[in-house]
């Protein structure tokens, strides 16, 4: 099992707002001013992404769009918010950060892909499914945190081979519609 980490890097003092948690999901106080949130699947990354990744991150974030929540994603060619890449020893599986302005309203949201680690996209059981990744992260990126529930999208860690936080649990659902409302 392979953590799947989140830092938040903060650009104001002003923002200390103590987690709450209903049920399962846990969320930070942080949220967009307005949807949508904007993502850039094309890659700008000297590594360079399949068309297949790019595929990834817009189903997954598609799953978050209907989600039955007052936010969704749209799909960008020049926003700063990317799918980038890194190389670190290590049990991380990818890194999400999100930057606040002083009201603490989401300004930014950004994932680091770690490729110490295999990735797949065809479900291959020796590697980690690259979607379940980016629908993880891009529940950090409209700001849930971790839940405990262990079948939900934003469960801390997952296994080689595991699809299953491709699909949004009631738990991620609930989580995206407690922050920004149901339709
Ligand atoms: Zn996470």
């Amino acid at each position: 099992m392979s953590k799947i980490k989140n830092l938040i890097i903060i650009s104001a003092l002003f923002c200390l707002i103590t987690p709450v948690s209903a049920l399962a999901y846990s969320y930070s106080g942080y949220k967009w001013f307005q949807t949508p949130g904007t993502i850039r699947t094309v890659d700008i990354d000297p590594i360079g992404r399949n068309t297949a990744e790019e595929l990834a991150i817009r189903n997954s974030m598609s799953s978050w769009s209907n989600a039955g929540a007052k936010f969704y994603y749209v799909d960008t060619t020049t926003s700063g918010n990317d799918f980038g890449y890194y190389y670190e020893v290590s049990n991380d599986l990818a890194v999400n950060r999100i930057e606040i302005n002083w009201l603490g309203y989401i300004t930014r949201t950004y994932v680091k892909v770690n490729t110490y680690h295999p990735w797949a996209t065809n479900g291959d059981a020796n590697s980690y499914d690259f979607e379940s990744m980016a629908a993880h992260e891009l529940g950090h990126g409209l700001r849930l945190l971790h839940s405990s529930d262990t079948a939900a999208t934003m469960y801390y860690s997952m296994s080689r081979g595991e699809t299953k936080k491709r699909t949004l649990e009631t738990d991620d659902k609930n989580g995206i519609k407690y922050i920004y409302g149901s339709l």
